[in-house]
């Protein structure tokens, strides 16, 4: 875990990551409560209450939570999390609703590994290499790529279209964008000092098999290249993934269009 103090228009910001078996989430502080941007795997209760625990926050200081898509080490801890505090407000986009209540990774809409090393990875043996163990958690047999389905509630947010936090009732300055191409529903956080939360936009992992800051699994490549034309387009300045470590901008601006989809493999 980590913690970055940034400034927003000359107001201090505390980005907390709650670093998860693979998926960062990350807890933005706002005035006396905090805005949690996506849970985990549904497996990982315990570790997500050590993370809070670790970071001095309670499940109760949380006001809302912003999830970046459906995905199952994204949305895996919604239900429980809302036991424990159903004051809890979920933001997402008007097309995740559907998926979620599916309670699986949405596979129609096309997708696949981004390159045939990745594949091979996959079908090595997994025992002796520990970073194939972390790459093995995205497609474990225990998460079946499932997750517990989330109905949407009357409070939930949905976002339909480029929306300003503060149109939300959320009072930082910054925009929720739409970034499809990992998922059809996925959305990303920029503030206005160029920090952009992107989930599963981009990614900062598995580098040595060539996945080039993009994600494994990518259900349209040209969607995604777009999304990230479109990240640069704005004033983003550094890019907070949901896998691995954050980067600078700079890195997608010299790796776009690298991964080709005739280099895709499908995911069975
Ligand atoms: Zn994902």
């Amino acid at each position: 875990m980590f913690f970055i103090i940034t400034t927003l228009k000359g107001n201090k910001m505390e980005l907390i990551n709650l670093k998860l078996s693979v998926t960062n989430c990350f807890l933005i502080k706002n005035k006396e409560k905090y805005i949690l941007i996506d849970t985990g795997y549904e497996y990982e209760w315990e570790l997500f209450c050590k993370r809070l625990y670790e970071a001095q926050v309670s499940i109760h200081e949380i006001s809302h939570i912003i999830l970046t898509h459906h995905h199952d080490d994204h949305c895996g801890l919604l239900n429980k999390i809302l036991e424990e505090n159903n004051e809890i407000k979920i933001v997402m986009s008007y097309l995740a609703k559907d998926l979620l209540l599916k309670g699986e990774n949405d596979q129609s809409h096309g997708g696949g590994l981004i390159n045939k090393r990745i594949k091979l990875l996959l079908s090595l043996s997994l025992k002796r290499i520990k970073i194939m163990i972390t790459l093995k958690k995205f497609i474990d047999k225990k998460t079946n790529l499932k997750f517990p389905p989330y109905k949407t509630r009357e409070k939930d947010i949905i976002i339909l279209e480029e929306t300003r936090l503060k149109d939300i009732g959320i009072e930082l300055d910054g925009t929720i964008i739409e970034t499809p191409g990992h998922t059809i529903d996925s959305i990303s956080i920029l503030f206005d000092d160029g920090d952009c939360i992107v989930g599963d936009a981009a990614a900062n992992f598995l580098q040595f098999a060539g996945t080039k800051y993009c994600v494994i699994y990518v259900c349209d490549i040209d969607e995604y290249y777009k999304s990230w034309r479109k990240i640069i387009s704005k004033n983003t300045k550094q890019i907070f993934p949901a896998h691995g470590e954050p980067f600078l901008v700079n890195k997608l601006k010299e790796n776009i269009g690298k991964n080709k989809k005739k280099n895709m493999v499908m995911n069975k």
